[in-house]
């Protein structure tokens, strides 16, 4: 707004305002303006601003609640303002402030929490930063070593940003720049040249995980016409990865005689999703392809959350998707070893008891505060451990904790907890212990322990890497490398255990293996081949971006890949009109041979048979013909696939106009029509096989889902066909066994199959239907 011609300004206002620091536009502009300038006094005033005024960045800051705080939450404007007027709120946390103050709006506030949250008063030292970046660095090392210069500024700004909430982004840039000449040097003519333009990295089936290859044909994702990120990756050579002491090395060559060692370790607290099988993927085939071996490990440290069920189930998916783990193994197994390094932690000075509670404990962490029980001596801490194990606390009344760094940048270097007591059996130890080892002291030693050459994770754990690494280097044991990647998102659904919970508990769907879930038992029902899953683990490669979200329909394009030439056809009549050959001899079935797969003529036939009762699908009628209609009308001709050709010479409606019959004769000498209709007839006299088809839309029709994702559940994502019809092909079949129903998509026998009815599930349409897969697969309503 321009100012008022200046006759009319109020010249005290004007000068109260540049006492603050604003400019003189800017304070004319907010003098000229009745309702700003009221605003900005009261804030002026609630901040105590003395009539001298204030350095020019409070004065900036107040300016801006006038203009940006949050109206509904007016009633807490007086704290924010005093914290900027004492500086313990800045440019840098004002914004995190507003928003806070915006989700409390006019409900009591909770300062301390305010505070906590929005970093009020929180001052990061040049020299914080200066070890953030350096740790980050660290970890980093191999990376940045590999690409110099070409690192990727923004995202290393970010991370160590996320890690340092409340530093100066200049402080980290800084620092930043400085450390890294000092691990590269100066920029050299090679780091100067511009990059060789490289052609988008197309994949063929192949692309597997390590040193993504060179791609030689069309990538599927390519052939899908779908666009996907792809990143040429190489995993650090762990003979280059920092030891404790360099025997640490040898030892570990001597033992493995340096094949290449990876496990998949998934918590036995859930059925797996497809998101495992990325990761399962990842690890057994880079163990594969390197001639190395991979284990398959139970990461069982919570006992209350798991259960043998998932045991069983997480090693028939892995089998299912066909790899081969060198030997099952159970982090539990190795409880009595990782006690006894508790104890060596605690004789080296690097683990103590604590009885803080979880909130005391969190909160010390949050503050970067030591607990009181840091400093016990060792024979105390030997002492009170040992009661820990004998069961002399009670539940969250003792914990062993790491004695890292409370004053840490990285949060998990602030003493995490080792041991916690649960009074809680164990699916494979039973009732032998009641302390538990954490995840976080878990996960790094028994990877030592196993000799794991590659530790491959999710980027979740990447700010576990450090705690990783202290902790196997304070107990002098072989570190392994560790590489993170990111998850596998795919659209319409979510893959997270406790998501998945939800789902099913909630009753959205029926049970973990529901076809409409993302559970690899799901995509099994559904009529998913581990070969299709497999296969889209190795189009999309892997890569270290986080939040790239892969289209579902490459996922079934994937699918279409392999089940087109594996799969034999059926003809299936979801919607049937009964259709009576008014030429063809009563009493009589004529058998028709049908190629099992019409592409691929060494893949054997079937029969099917043909009498003078015939049903059609209901789209494949039309009372009305026009030119683009390719189905049967009044007096019109097509072909009955396989078949012959028939003429529609009589139509039968009932009283409410719908048609319950069509007479028509067929042409014995005559089968050349090109468009043709599937149908299904059986033996003279007979009727065809009724079967149950159940057909799936995506559970979520949004494509990406936030957190409010349980509200977005499709509430249509399955209808239930009661009574197809088939040929007698699907004769006999068994679970599991997979079909193409003609023009409508790839079916497979589901498990609620009885001797009376078969049930079959859509795996998939015969090609998409962005809008609405379910439609896709419903000849009623997609053809014209
Ligand atoms: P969820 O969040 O679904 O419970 P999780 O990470 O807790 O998964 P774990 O049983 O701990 O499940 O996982 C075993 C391995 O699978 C881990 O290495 C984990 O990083 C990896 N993993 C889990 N989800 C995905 C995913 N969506 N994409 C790729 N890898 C995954
Ligand atoms: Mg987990």
């Amino acid at each position: 707004m321009p100012p008022k011609p200046s006759a009319v300004i109020d010249e005290a206002l004007v000068e109260r305002f540049t006492k603050i620091g604003l400019d003189a536009t800017k304070a004319k502009e907010a003098a000229s303006n009745n309702t700003m300038s009221s605003t900005l006094l009261d804030i002026i005033t609630e901040a105590g601003v003395p009539v001298d005024g204030c350095e020019k960045p409070v004065g900036q800051l107040l300016y801006l609640i006038s203009t940006k705080y949050p109206a509904n939450a007016l009633k807490h404007r007086a704290v924010l303002a005093q914290c900027v007027a004492k500086k313990t709120v800045t440019a840098i946390n004002i914004q995190a402030s507003f928003d806070y103050l915006h989700r409390v709006g006019s409900q009591d506030l909770d300062v301390a929490d305010f505070e906590k949250q929005c970093g009020v008063g929180v001052v990061i030292t040049k020299e914080q930063v200066r070890e953030a970046v350096a740790t980050f660095i660290e970890e980093r090392l191999a990376e940045l070593k590999e690409v110099r210069y070409r690192y990727n500024m923004a995202s290393y700004l970010a991370t160590v940003r996320e890690r340092l909430k409340w530093a100066e982004s200049r402080d980290i840039k800084e620092e930043m720049d400085k450390k890294v000449l000092e691990v590269l040097g100066p920029k050299t003519e090679a780091d100067n040249a511009p990059v060789p333009k490289t052609k988008p990295a197309p994949v063929a089936a192949a692309a597997a995980p390590v040193a993504n290859e060179a791609p030689k044909e069309k990538s599927l994702a390519e052939l899908a016409g779908i666009s996907i990120h792809r990143e040429s990756i190489t995993f650090p050579d762990p003979k280059d990865n920092i030891q404790e002491t360099p025997d640490l090395l040898a030892k570990h060559l001597k033992e493995t005689g340096g094949m290449v060692v990876t496990r998949f370790p998934p918590e036995p607290n859930g059925y797996l999703h497809i998101g495992h099988a990325k990761a399962m993927h990842l690890s057994f085939s880079y163990a594969k392809k390197n001639g190395g071996k991979c284990y398959l490990r139970f990461d069982d440290t919570n006992p209350e959350k798991e259960s043998q069920e998932y045991i069983d189930s997480i090693i028939e998916n892995v089998g299912w998707l066909g790899h081969k783990p060198c030997d099952t193994t159970y982090s539990s197994h190795y409880f009595d070893q990782l006690y006894d390094l508790a104890i060596e932690l605690i004789k080296r000075g690097y683990a103590y008891v604590c009885h803080q509670t979880p909130k005391e404990l969190s909160e010390c962490r949050q503050n970067m505060t030591d607990s009181p029980y840091r400093n016990r001596s060792v024979e105390e801490n030997l002492a009170l451990f040992e009661d820990m194990k004998k069961g002399k606390y009670e539940e969250g009344k003792a914990t062993l904790r790491m004695k890292g760094d409370m004053k840490h940048p990285n949060p998990c270097m602030r003493d995490l907890i080792a041991y916690r007591i649960k009074y809680h059996p164990h699916p494979v130890s039973g009732d032998k212990w009641v302390i538990y080892p954490s995840y976080d002291y878990t996960h790094c030693l028994v990877d030592s322990i196993e000799n794991i050459t590659h530790s491959l994770c999710t980027l979740e754990f990447e700010v576990r890497r450090l705690s990783y690494n202290w902790l196997v280097d304070v107990l002098g044991l072989y570190r392994p490398v560790v590489w993170e990647y990111a998850r596998l998102n795919l659209t319409h659904t979510v893959l997270s255990k406790r998501k998945i919970i939800t789902l099913v508990k909630d009753k959205h769907v029926n049970g973990w293996d529901d076809p409409r879930l993302s559970t690899l038992n799901a995509f099994r029902r559904k009529g998913y081949t581990p070969e299709s899953i497999n296969l889209l683990c190795e189009t999309i490669g892997v890569t270290r971006a986080n939040n790239t979200t892969i289209p579902y329909e490459l996922l079934e394009f994937c699918l279409r890949q392999d089940l087109n030439d594996k799969v034999t056809r059926a003809m299936v009549v979801l919607d049937p009109i009964k259709v009576v050959i008014t030429n063809f001899p009563e009493g009589q079935t004529e058998e028709i041979t049908v190629n099992n797969i019409p592409h691929i003529p060494t893949a054997g036939s079937h029969k099917v048979q043909l009498s003078n009762v015939v049903y059609i699908e209901r789209t494949d009628f039309r009372l009305q013909d026009d030119p683009n209609y390719f189905g049967l009308a009044p007096n019109k001709e097509v072909l009955l696939r396989y078949a012959y050709n028939i003429k529609c010479n009589e139509v039968i409606q009932d009283n409410t106009g719908k048609v319950t019959e069509l007479r028509v004769t067929y042409d014995k000498t005559n089968a050349t029509k090109t468009k043709a209709i599937h149908w299904v007839s059986s033996k003279s006299g007979q009727k065809p096989t009724a079967i149950e088809v159940r057909l799936y839309g995506h559970l979520f029709l949004e494509e990406n889902l936030g957190d409010d994702w349980i509200t977005k559940v499709n509430p249509n994502s399955l209808e239930i066909i009661p009574n197809a019809l088939a040929d007698d092909t699907i004769l006999g079949a068994k679970e599991y066994d997979r079909f193409q129903f003609e023009r409508t998509g790839f079916f497979c026998v589901d498990k609620d199959s009885t001797a009376e009815k078969l049930v079959f599930n859509r795996t998939c349409a015969l090609k998409e239907n962005k809008a609405d897969p379910k439609k896709a697969a419903d000849p009623r309503r997609s053809r014209k």
